[in-house]
């Protein structure tokens, strides 16, 4: 008795394994991955988000972190954005441009 007792234990947490594996996938597949460099940053720190606004608000506050510790690579790239900023269609376009490239890319896997 004590054989079949393992052998659904077995199965049991085979199965919640495999549960837990498919949420953990579902949540990957929406998410994308872009580097701090790729939103205007100067880092390849990896950010997972489903959407731009999400991935741009990382982006953001990993900036601030940077700022914080004086960060000399970040705060080049800050002044970068900064003169580009000073432009409103260069920003737009820059938005537009990096919207595009977040939406096409492939969700993580
Ligand atoms: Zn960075």
């Amino acid at each position: 008795m004590a054989g079949v007792y393992l052998q659904l234990l077995v199965i049991q947490t085979t199965h919640l394994h495999a549960f837990r594996y498919s949420v953990a996938n579902q949540w990957r597949d929406k998410m994308k991955k872009i580097t701090c460099a790729e939103l205007g940053g100067a880092c390849d720190l990896s950010i997972f988000a489903e959407s731009f606004e999400e991935a741009a608000k990382q982006s953001q506050e990993h900036a601030m972190q940077m700022f914080k510790q004086e960060d000399k690579a970040h705060l080049a790239a800050a002044e970068k954005m900064k003169t580009m900023m000073s432009s409103p269609v260069k920003m737009d376009n820059w938005m537009t441009e990096r919207r595009n490239y977040f939406n096409n890319l492939i969700s993580e896997r």
